[in-house]
């Protein structure tokens, strides 16, 4: 009998050079946090994100996103406006540096940050002699947030933005690279994202100053002594010569990636518009987003469960969409400013497989399931 294959959400997808970089490292032993393929990878992201970025690679996403909070300042105490509809790691951080997250909801056109509940916020905690020490915003699922309308708030009350970028390589907001929109940037090369390095993340800056800092407290602030002489804490959290040769592999295929994702998206699109119960997040004017993961909102909280469940009965993974933070259990004491956007998206959406790596046999299949089922 023919078993089919699993299906998976969004699963590694090599280019063919990655290798070659690999094997380069092994055969010159630059087997080590640094190394011509790091210095390589570094230059290559910041071609492709253009805007003057200055590029430091790391250990994870959340590594860059811990550092970012670090040169900004954000110590124990502190206050940091956070996105509530995204993934933990997006907040972690904030609870490392001992400083406390102020979670904010969505808007329903990007269901990312909403400019009015950030203004609302801000208000709010400047009135209570808590002034927040920094905005991070994300581009969830690579849609872009609205950032014109973020940058003016940013300006505004003087309090800068951390660009969570992690899901969206590859996305642009009018024609500007996403990563490249705020203060700092963060992506993420995890396996499930648009491109990856098995495990890594980078931090974007237009400031040479800000990434040779960046660089000194990931590679544990050593202070230019002969011997090792510490005057801050530092961290591990450099990329590995090795992983970044997987990085370059990938660079070459980063937009053949970002079409397919795109494929998938209008695939779908096209074939499950025709339901009423199912609808799709468009693209405003002027965003461009990689369609890292193709989600959609359902009617109905029944609904949802019962397209998950009939695809996990063909081995086909789907998830539902971020719980958001202010929802999470180990977050519950943490400040929110909502509305219940993000609560009725994580109720009634689910992110459908989005893997660069599917074929028409694949999606075909997954539309077939999706099809057969009752009450669409
Ligand atoms: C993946 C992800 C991160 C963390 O990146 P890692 O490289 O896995 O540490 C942060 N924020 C968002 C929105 C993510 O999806």
């Amino acid at each position: 009998m023919l078993t089919k294959t699993k299906i998976y959400l969004s699963s590694p997808h090599m280019g063919g050079s990655e290798q070659k970089f690999v094997k380069e490292a092994f055969d010159t032993n630059w087997v080590a946090p640094l190394g011509p393929n790091v210095d390589g990878f570094e230059k290559e992201i910041q071609h492709y994100l253009g805007n003057n970025s200055q590029v430091a690679v790391l250990s994870s996403g959340t590594a860059a996103i811990h550092i970012a909070l670090q040169l900004l300042g954000v110590s124990k105490g502190d206050e940091v406006l956070c996105q509530s509809f995204t993934f933990s790691a997006s907040a972690n951080p904030i609870i490392y540096q001992g400083a406390a997250p102020v979670f904010i909801d969505s808007e329903s056109d990007t269901w990312n940050i909403s400019p009015e509940l950030l203004e609302i916020a801000i208000k709010d905690r400047i009135e209570k002699y808590k002034k927040p020490k920094a905005i991070i915003a994300v581009h969830l699922y690579g849609m872009p947030y609205k950032a014109n309308e973020i940058n003016a708030i940013s300006r505004k009350y003087e309090i800068p933005v951390i660009e969570d970028s992690a899901e969206a390589f590859g996305s642009n907001y009018y024609n500007t690279a996403c990563g490249t929109l705020s203060d700092i940037g963060v992506l993420s090369f995890n396996g499930n994202k648009i491109i990856t390095t098995s495990g890594g993340g980078a931090l974007i800056t237009s400031n040479l100053d800000l990434k040779t800092k960046a660089v000194f407290l990931s590679t544990q602030a050593r202070d230019n002594k002969p011997h090792y002489e510490h005057s801050s804490i530092g961290f591990n959290y450099r990329m590995s010569n090795v992983l970044a040769g997987i990085g370059r592999g990938q660079m070459e295929v980063l937009d053949e990636r970002v079409a397919a994702r795109r494929n998938n998206f209008n695939f779908y699109k096209k074939n499950l518009s025709k339901y009423k119960s199912i609808s799709f997040l468009e693209e405003p004017d002027g965003f461009f987003s990689n369609r890292w993961l193709t989600c959609i909102k359902t009617s109905s909280f029944e609904l949802r469960e019962q397209l998950r469940l009939a695809l996990l009965e063909e081995d086909i993974e789907s998830r539902p969409l971020w719980k958001p933070m202010h929802m999470q259990p180990v977050f519950k004491d943490c400040l929110h400013f909502a509305d219940g956007t993000s609560e009725e998206l994580f109720e009634r959406g689910l992110s459908l497989p989005s893997g660069s790596n599917l074929n028409q046999e694949d999606l075909d299949r997954i539309l077939n399931i999706i099809s057969k089922t009752p009450n669409l």
